[in-house]
């Protein structure tokens, strides 16, 4: 193997992670080296563990190291609304929220015809099974509001409608403490598009 000693291999191997340019990856490594080989070696073990055992939970396609995951496998959680994102990512930023009791359907993408990413890749046959065998009374969309994101939402619109479950769309709006004239165009034009009642509750 070439590119260096195992020092410099280390270095550039922590470039892999997202926004870890040479600099942080060299303080990384320098830092676990000098300070802290305990935390090292767990960390290590843990990402090898992970990227072992983590894939997809057998019902919404969440990542989990279960075949069911613990939000699908939860009883006390409302099986009869389903909340459908994009990416896990989305499901952590709700329940962080804490303000979704139902459960979740990954779609791990969006409909994008020039990638090449079609219903199938999106497991909406999946999706459809689910929305019978769970008896869902209301689907939430919450794909995000890019062009994407939205041709995604009207596909998932006709399946529920196909199903006769109602169907939700979250709002996608001004920020809270946001100024419209520093908000950037397409959110105010969804924001006026999904435009709801405005009244006293
Ligand atoms: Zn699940």
């Amino acid at each position: 193997m070439d590119g260096g000693d195992l020092l410099n291999q280390f270095m550039d191997a922590l470039r892999v992670l997202p926004g870890v340019g040479q600099r942080t990856a060299q303080r990384m490594a320098l830092h676990l080296l000098e300070r802290d080989r305990d935390g090292g070696k767990r960390l290590a073990n843990l990402m090898q563990e992970a990227l072992e055992n983590i894939g997809r939970c057998r019902s919404c396609r969440n990542l989990t190291d279960r075949e069911i995951c613990h939000l699908c496998s939860n009883t006390r959680r409302d099986a009869q609304r389903l909340c459908v994102v994009e990416s896990p990512s989305d499901v952590l930023a709700i329940e962080h929220a804490g303000i979704f009791t139902g459960r979740y359907f990954v779609l791990l993408g969006r409909l994008s015809p020039l990638d090449g990413i079609g219903p199938d890749d999106l497991g909406l046959d999946d999706l459809e099974r689910r929305l019978k065998e769970d008896d869902v009374k209301e689907m939430i969309i919450a794909t995000n509001p890019t062009v994407e994101g939205e041709a995604t939402a009207y596909y998932l619109r006709d399946i529920a409608e196909q199903q006769k479950v109602t169907v939700t769309r979250i709002a996608h709006g001004v920020p809270l403490g946001g100024e419209l004239e520093h908000t950037d165009q397409s959110t105010l034009a969804l924001a006026f598009s999904h435009r709801s009642q405005f009244s006293d509750d």
